[in-house]
């Protein structure tokens, strides 16, 4: 494929949604294996006790592996629980374990409880990895992990996913994301918002698409990835789709979205930012 652009900063980007099943771990490994497949370096950290993200990167997340959360209680650094993912050398992956289960609780009692991931992701730690994108997948709740997640990035990415329902509980995410900006982290914002899982056989997918461009404008990425059977199989072989079947419609959608991303998705200031309408 062509090159990709680097981005002149480093770039931080959040992919949350509270719902679960919405694309948010398969369009952050996917992403980051797109973008890393043209010589940019990414990390993708797992903020998933689940550790789906791990899994599809084909790395290590057992209990007891260095993960994110040691990281989070200041025991290690980013770069010590760093790995690099099997779909590149230039695509690393932080895991989760299911240790991280507990932190959502462990973290209340925590100080600055809501900074402890933006307190790992420190420019040294991040100049070591030498990575020019982190991805970070967040669990399917607006917890103090999607919060941490929130306070460390300066973008958010939300999929929606072109079903029923896509818009319903948006306006709740959003409005915490307003909060967070508000007292936590003045530089973040909604810069990109792929739709997922689109089914060209539906009406309703058509609807829903034109009622998320309707509304969230060209923060929508052009680029919107089909339901296909690759997408879904490819984790069961610990595999991205890109490296499981680069030729299907899945896995060149994912390209397409990351050549937006890195092209247009350029930080947009917080000014033109739509804002929730309670949806
Ligand atoms: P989330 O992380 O938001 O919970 P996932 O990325 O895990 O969502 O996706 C939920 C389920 O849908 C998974 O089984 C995944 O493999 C499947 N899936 C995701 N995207 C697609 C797609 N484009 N086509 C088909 N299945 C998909
Ligand atoms: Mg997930």
């Amino acid at each position: 494929g062509h090159g990709m652009p680097r981005p002149s900063t480093r770039r931080v980007l959040t992919v949350a949604n509270q719902k679960g099943g919405v694309g948010k771990t398969t369009s952050t490994v996917n992403l980051a294996a797109a973008l890393s497949m043209h010589g940019i370096r990414v990390l993708v950290i797992d903020l998933d006790p689940q550790g789906n993200a791990s899994t599809a990167l084909g790395v290590e997340h057992r209990t007891g592996t260095p993960s994110v959360y040691e990281v989070m209680l200041g025991e290690i650094s980013l770069a010590d629980a760093a790995v690099a993912s099997s779909a590149s050398p230039d695509l690393l992956c932080v895991p989760a374990t299911i240790d991280l289960a507990g932190a959502e609780i462990e973290l209340v009692s925590m100080v600055a409880r809501e900074r402890r991931l933006a307190q790992a992701l420190t420019d040294e730690a991040l100049a070591e990895l030498d990575v020019d994108y982190v991805l970070i997948d967040c669990p399917p709740s607006l917890g103090l992990l999607t919060v941490n997640a929130l306070v460390a990035a300066a973008e958010v990415l939300i999929p929606i996913q072109c079903e029923y329902y896509a818009l319903e509980g948006l306006g709740q995410l959003l409005s915490n994301i307003d909060l967070v900006r508000s007292h936590l982290n003045t530089s973040l914002h909604v810069s990109t918002i792929l739709l997922t899982m689109y089914d060209g056989r539906t009406k309703l997918a058509d609807q829903v698409t034109s009622e998320v461009r309707q509304h969230f404008g060209p923060t929508v990425l052009r680029t919107v990835i089909p339901r296909s059977v690759k997408v879904s199989e490819a984790p069961g072989f610990s595999q991205t789709v890109l490296a499981y079947d680069p030729g299907s419609r899945g896995a060149m959608s994912y390209v397409d979205a990351a050549r937006e991303i890195a092209e247009f998705g350029v930080e947009q200031p917080p000014a033109q930012q739509q804002t929730a309408n309670g949806s």
